[in-house]
């Protein structure tokens, strides 16, 4: 089995694994005062200083949750109604297009619920780069709260985010690292090699914010996802060797501009991404067509037809994403693959 889906989650790490078994024999409630839940409040804390470290944060910025999704939600509507009750409204929210669609919901919602705030989308340039310049971040009255990913999930373009001088909020889901600039920054650990379901917000010190009260944390989750924060990210030279390998009528999108070492989206045109997806998983490759929330719907990706890619050839796009346990063979047995589905589509 060849597994080239990282970006949509990367298998368990060894070492979030057996983290986790450590804290499964824990059986303490963290807020506890007796023994057994100091014990669990130490893995906790343990882990806590793990994910701060991993973005340069304090371990009181941390606050954990159920994951990426509930982490953006949380970032967005505690700055914006922190904000309110601090008495400096948020009055604009610029989102780029090509955010997560969980971001792209949550800011559908404010835009309709949160008294006073105007919303405007951040356009891409055709290589998926948000285009700072085309837009006015600040201008009005009311503070600006900025929404951009560090790094997309569907063509791994790492998006300017240093260049934003406002309240700023970055989905670090794909990207994580130091974003000092930042007052929120989200984060999930299945995307890395820890568990799923368990992710975390930073919320800088003195950045408005409302926080939910907590419930009783995900400990051995919790232990996990500080395991894989600090172990060594990948740098992987294997997506230029598969690109290097695709037939010479593929299109790789991003291709102009700076992305993660792991993601490659690509077309073959004239096949569609559901046929060519099946041919490969057949083969034992397993891959994406678009982002994987969106896989079995055969709409285009939002992400591509912000970067102006056509509906044709965006419903032909595949994502190949490498990680932690991937080799040379993965990429030789994706290739091969792609070889002979374009070889068997010539023949016919
Ligand atoms: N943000 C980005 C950029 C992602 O790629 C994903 C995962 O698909 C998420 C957020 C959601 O993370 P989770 O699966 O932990 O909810």
């Amino acid at each position: 089995m060849h597994y080239l889906d990282h970006n949509a989650s990367s298998p368990l790490r060894p070492e979030a694994r057996a983290a986790m078994e450590r804290a499964f024999d824990i059986c303490g409630n963290p807020s506890s005062v007796h023994a057994a839940g100091r014990a669990a409040r130490r893995i906790v804390e343990g882990a806590r200083e793990q994910v701060a470290a991993l973005v340069g944060a304090k371990p009181e910025e941390v606050i954990f949750t159920s994951g990426g999704t509930e982490a953006n939600a949380l970032a967005l509507r505690g700055a914006v109604e922190g904000a309110a009750e601090a008495g400096e409204r948020i009055t604009r929210l610029f989102v780029s297009a090509i955010e997560h669609p969980g971001v792209l919901a949550t800011v559908a919602h404010l835009a309709e619920h949160a008294p006073g705030l105007r919303v405007e989308t951040i356009s891409v340039n055709k290589d998926g780069l948000a285009d700072l310049g085309a837009t006015t971040l600040r201008e009005g009255k009311g503070r600006a709260l900025v929404a951009m990913m560090a790094a997309n999930n569907e063509t791994g373009v790492i998006q300017p985010v240093e260049n934003v001088d406002t309240l700023l909020f970055v989905d670090a889901v794909q990207r994580p690292g130091r974003y000092d600039n930042a007052s929120y920054v989200s984060l999930s650990a299945h995307k890395l090699g820890g568990p799923q379901g368990v992710g975390a917000l930073i919320v800088r010190d003195g950045a408005p914010f409302a926080a939910p009260r907590a419930g009783t944390p995900n400990v051995a989750g919790i232990a996990g996802f500080g395991a894989v924060a600090a172990c060594a990210r990948i740098d992987s030279t294997l997506r230029d060797r598969f690109e290097a390998g695709l037939p010479s009528r593929a299109v790789v999108f991003g291709a102009g501009a700076a992305r993660l070492a792991n993601t490659s989206n690509f077309a073959l045109p004239g096949i569609a991404a559901e046929t060519a997806l099946m041919a490969l998983d057949l083969d034992g490759v397993m891959v994406s067509s678009g982002a994987a929330c969106s896989s079995g719907s055969v709409k285009p990706s939002h992400v591509l037809k912000a970067m102006g890619v056509s509906d044709d050839l965006a419903r032909c796009a595949l994502r190949v994403s490498f990680g932690w346990n991937s080799t040379g063979a993965d990429v030789d047995a994706a290739l091969t693959s792609i070889g002979r589905l374009v070889a068997r589509r010539e023949a016919a």
